[in-house]
């Protein structure tokens, strides 16, 4: 173990990429890249061809990283998505000055409870502001997007377009560190599940409503979350379009409304939000695979 920053965090880049993870320079002390962005591009060197983005510049060759290292107490930035890794990233409420707002831990476990799966174990490492972060691998079947808020609140994933800070780093005085002994493990199928992007050819046909006795508050609440989602403030967006899909679950599960109807609503909803397309069939499917299987349960359907 050094003491010398610079060198520590050399270390730590060139024991990711021992790993087959590729890395990238990060501001120091920070979780920018440190790499210039498409609008500062000066189509030289690496850019010569283009402009290539930290994703594309991420290596795990040792000397290209010796040299990079070399000139700044870079931090160093994982690129998830060409290491092969899934991580999921468990936050901390930012302002929390009344104490009551769950972090990540706390809903990503009452998810797996939920969904009556184990807390996964695998490779840990805490992030500076004393959140953390799950790594697996992913499954190579499927290019993963990154996702915000999907599993559960505070619960982000990153994969292909994303990037994690690595162990050894340092960020507002804080390092990244990794927690346990635990060894990486493969992303388990039933968060697989709930991360792979519906294709647009899966997609069902629409179908007809269920039957003909609706009873009005059913209508009342697909007006009312409809609403909630499309008039959502940014930053609250992909949030409230989850709660909705939950709270409309319910009549998926009691067959007042189809899948359909209810998922049609909520794209529709969420698009006019300012939401991606991408982003809207990610969260819905989310939220009503956890809310009807939640709800199925709770009304002994499953028995
Ligand atoms: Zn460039």
């Amino acid at each position: 173990m050094t003491h010398d920053p610079q060198t520590a965090l050399l270390s730590a880049a060139l024991a990711a990429a021992a790993r087959g993870w590729p890395v990238f320079p990060l501001r120091p002390g920070t979780k920018r890249p440190a790499l210039h962005g498409e609008t500062a591009c000066p189509r030289t060197g690496p850019c010569s061809d283009g402009h290539r983005k930290w994703e594309q510049r991420a290596t795990t060759d040792p000397d290209r990283i010796r040299a990079a290292w070399s000139r700044a107490p870079f931090n160093v930035g994982i690129a998830t998505g060409p290491s092969g890794l899934l991580v999921v990233d468990l936050d901390v409420p930012k302002d929390n000055s009344s104490g009551d707002a769950p972090g990540g831990a706390t809903t990503f476990r009452a998810l797996c409870e939920r969904t009556g799966q184990a807390v996964p174990h695998t490779r840990t490492v805490r992030t500076a502001s004393g959140g953390q972060h799950l790594y697996f691998t992913a499954p190579a079947a499927v290019r993963l997007p990154n996702t915000a808020g999907t599993l559960a609140p505070r619960v982000d994933t990153r994969a292909w377009g994303g990037y994690v800070v690595a162990a050894g780093s340092l960020v507002d005085g804080s390092r990244y560190e990794t927690v346990g002994p635990a060894l990486l493990r493969p992303l388990p199928g039933w968060l697989k599940t709930l991360l792979v992007p519906p294709h647009p050819i899966n997609r069902p046909p629409v179908a007809a409503p269920a039957s003909g006795r609706r009873r009005p508050y059913v209508d009342a609440a697909l007006a009312r979350e409809t609403a909630a989602v499309t008039t959502a403030r940014e930053g609250r967006r992909n949030a409230t379009l989850l709660r909705a899909g939950r709270a409309l679950g319910r009549f998926v599960a009691s067959g007042d409304l189809t899948r359909t109807e209810v998922e049609n609503a909520l794209q529709g909803a969420g698009e006019a939000a300012g939401l991606t397309v991408a982003e809207c069939r990610a969260t819905i499917r989310s939220a009503l695979n956890w809310s009807i299987t939640h709800n199925a349960a709770r009304r002994g359907v499953a028995a």
